[in-house]
């Protein structure tokens, strides 16, 4: 992109009698410079990798220490065969909420399913921070 009016490389916008043009910074003299398009690229579409929504079962943590004591590990052996920290397993049984690798990791080994299904439907709801029924019933 080349400033319209010196040929320099544009870096901003200006308003130049009221044309919006591309200019370099020397020229955003000229006119009046419009900050906000600063970036002349298209606004980059925000990536927001939303934290994978997923629910742990109830009993998760039940059914994990459950699975320990059956095998007889110790916390920190369970860990070693997730190939964690040597401190995952107490943080999950003191109720810390492992992320989605940890939790794969731990449905292989014991050989259930851990995770409850969110319908997607309540998913999407939970993301969403406008009104709900329940605050529009709040509000009457
Ligand atoms: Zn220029």
């Amino acid at each position: 992109m080349e400033c319209v009016l010196c040929g320099k490389e544009a870096v901003t916008r200006a308003e130049v009698d009221g044309v919006i043009l591309d200019v370099c910074a020397e020229c955003t003299k000229y006119g009046k410079e419009i900050r906000k398009v600063v970036i002349i690229e298209p606004k980059r579409k925000e990536i927001v990798i939303p934290e994978m929504d997923y629910v742990l079962k109830e009993d998760f943590v039940k059914i994990v220490k459950d699975y320990r004591m059956k095998k007889g590990l110790t916390q920190e052996q369970l860990s070693a065969l997730l190939k964690e920290k040597a401190s995952i397993v107490k943080k999950i049984e003191e109720g810390w909420m492992p992320p989605l690798s940890i939790v794969s990791k731990l449905e292989r080994l014991i050989g259930t399913n851990l995770l409850e299904t969110v319908p997607d439907a309540q998913t999407k709801r939970k993301d969403n921070t406008s009104v709900t029924l329940g605050d529009l019933v709040n509000m009457k």
